[in-house]
């Protein structure tokens, strides 16, 4: 079961933000409640965690997918997503808790982009859904920021030595979504099939678009 899903602020509301080893009062409720109802036999584990996973992987990251295939085939969306972005992605109608300021970040030939929330794990969960376990993790959430070429390395993403990248630190404010580069080839592709070569970690920055290889769920082990 996920353990961070409270609505934790790091710039005003400090009360509910809980560190990496202990549990908040709604944590340990939820954690509580599963092992009841898991020793009951009501409820199996692998059950929960392939729901989460599926709004990790699949029902979350698709509202992003959209708005990504959008920006490529309707440039004034695109122009309307630079300046505006909290307001060009609720026109599609994803608004809500930890979606209300976004920015949308742009990859381009030069310049890579790749979300971290160094402090816990601010994420858009209007445009990605739940965040994976990586991204909560201690190790992505310091190295991402020294060393993001590494954490690349390690997501089996390698940019070219010349390509610039740049680290963006998540908010309770601000949240931001990579709009990655349309790959090569997709010319005549409608917004859905677009869509469909847009995975999560391709908006979180630690994958490109069209990457199949990088699989949605996959995390590096030093990273785990
Ligand atoms: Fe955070």
């Amino acid at each position: 079961m996920h353990e961070d899903h409270d609505d934790h602020n790091h710039g005003h509301d400090h009360h509910d933000h809980h560190h990496d080893n202990h549990y908040s009062d709604m944590q340990a409720r939820v954690k509580a409640l599963e092992t009841l109802l898991t020793e009951k036999g009501l409820i199996d584990p692998a059950a929960i965690d392939v729901i989460v996973e599926t709004y990790e992987t699949k029902v979350g990251p698709r509202n992003g997918a959209h708005v990504v295939a959008k920006a490529w085939s309707d440039a004034d969306f695109a122009d309307w997503l630079r300046r505006d972005a909290t307001a060009a992605i609720a026109s599609l109608g994803y608004t809500g808790r930890q979606g209300e300021h976004m920015r949308a970040v742009f990859n381009t030939a030069k310049t890579h982009n790749l979300v971290v929330c160094t402090l816990c794990s601010c994420y858009p969960w209007s445009v990605l859904g739940l965040p994976p376990v990586w991204y909560k993790a201690p190790a992505y959430r310091s190295r991402a920021v020294i060393d993001p070429r590494g954490v690349l390395a390690e997501f089996g993403l390698v940019l070219p030595e010349g390509k610039k990248i740049r680290v963006w630190d998540s908010t309770a404010e601000l949240r931001y979504l990579v709009i990655p580069e349309r790959p090569a080839g997709t010319e005549g592709m409608d917004e859905e099939a677009l869509a469909g070569l847009v995975s999560r970690d391709a908006m979180i920055g630690t994958s490109i678009a069209g990457s199949s290889k990088i699989s949605a769920a996959g995390s590096p082990e030093a990273l785990a």
